[in-house]
């Protein structure tokens, strides 16, 4: 895989998050000669597709959830939208807008989207006070501090295997706490110096700095601890993002506190519905368009 970080792709309004919510973000930016991307983890979305049957979304009947979700995905390629299967672990504030960092990849966009559903994780104990402290969620950015030094990866799916892998090539030890399903984990070849623990991990432990992670079935220790699940915390994902106790805080425009960002969504509060979803994200991209069309004409 290219880890080229040095690598920029430029939109004027990049959508993370590939539900209802993204999707129709996606056609009303494109509808509006924006250049949009979309950023979606492999599958698009698992909530449409486990929907049974729909029966509240005007002028589909009784429809199941996997037969709208490919009518979503033909409506976005129909118009000549891809789907780029990223995850995004970060959105930064620069002087043009926005970077985005995905796991191998940089992206610069002038706005942003943020549609990425409501969070299910649970961060383990400690998790989030080590953060940047030995913790770390993103291998390609921060293994290069950890060279000729012992980590420990903490994978909850089929890419935290192949960090493993990739983070053997720079560390002087790793140590892998898998909590792969057997299936997920197949065509992947592990290194040979891959040290495997089995366990539940419970804690972080550690002093000023992380030093191990505490299982159910003892304590294990590195310089260093990557945690490689498929979402990100959404205070993780945009540092400085406002919340409220219903999800991110937006105003009517779908604007959130940070100037060029705006949220749709499940992400953003219940009801957690599909009209809703699509709804919000019309107004996010129309708001997006004219957040960046009011830059153009200042500039
Ligand atoms: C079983 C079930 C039945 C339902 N039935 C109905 C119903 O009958 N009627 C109804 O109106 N609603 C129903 N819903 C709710 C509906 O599916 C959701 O409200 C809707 O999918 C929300 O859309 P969304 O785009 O906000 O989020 P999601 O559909 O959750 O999509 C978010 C997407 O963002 C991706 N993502 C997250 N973080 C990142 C990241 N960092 N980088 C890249 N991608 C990321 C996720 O992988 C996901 O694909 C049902 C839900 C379930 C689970």
């Amino acid at each position: 895989m290219s880890r080229d970080m040095n690598v920029f792709d430029t939109f004027d309004i990049a959508i993370i998050g590939c539900g209802p919510a993204g999707l129709s973000a996606a056609i009303n930016g494109a509808i509006r000669k924006k250049k949009v991307a979309i950023f979606g983890t492999d599958f698009c979305s698992p909530k449409l597709h486990h929907a049974p049957h729909i029966d509240n979304y005007l002028g589909f009947h009784n429809i199941k959830g996997e037969e709208l979700r490919q009518r979503f995905l033909q409506h976005v390629t129909a118009m000549g939208l891809k789907i780029s299967q990223s995850k995004i672990t970060g959105v930064y504030p620069d002087q043009n807008g926005f970077t985005l960092q995905s796991r191998d990849k940089f992206y610069a966009a002038k706005t942003v989207i943020l549609a990425s559903g409501v969070s299910t994780i649970k961060p383990i104990e400690q998790e989030i006070e080590y953060l940047g402290r030995g913790v770390s969620y993103c291998a390609t950015c921060d293994g290069p501090l950890y060279k000729g030094k012992k980590v420990i990866i903490l994978a909850y799916n089929k890419e935290g295997l192949e960090e493993a892998n990739f983070l053997a090539e720079l560390a002087s030890e790793v140590t892998l706490v898998s909590q792969v399903k057997e299936q997920d984990a197949q065509g992947i070849q592990l290194d040979k110096s891959i040290k495997v623990v089995n366990g539940k991990p419970l804690r972080i432990i550690g002093e000023i700095w992380a030093t191990g992670v505490a299982l159910d079935s003892g304590e294990i220790h590195a310089d260093g601890i990557f945690i490689i699940r498929d979402s990100v915390l959404p205070d993780q994902l945009v540092p400085g993002l406002d919340f409220s106790t219903k999800g991110i805080k937006v105003d009517r425009t779908g604007a959130t506190n940070i100037p060029g960002v705006f949220a749709a969504g499940d992400c953003i509060g219940a009801p957690y519905q599909l009209s809703k979803a699509t709804g919000e994200g019309q107004v996010a991209a129309l708001s997006a368009v004219k957040y960046i069309d009011e830059l153009k004409a200042r500039s």
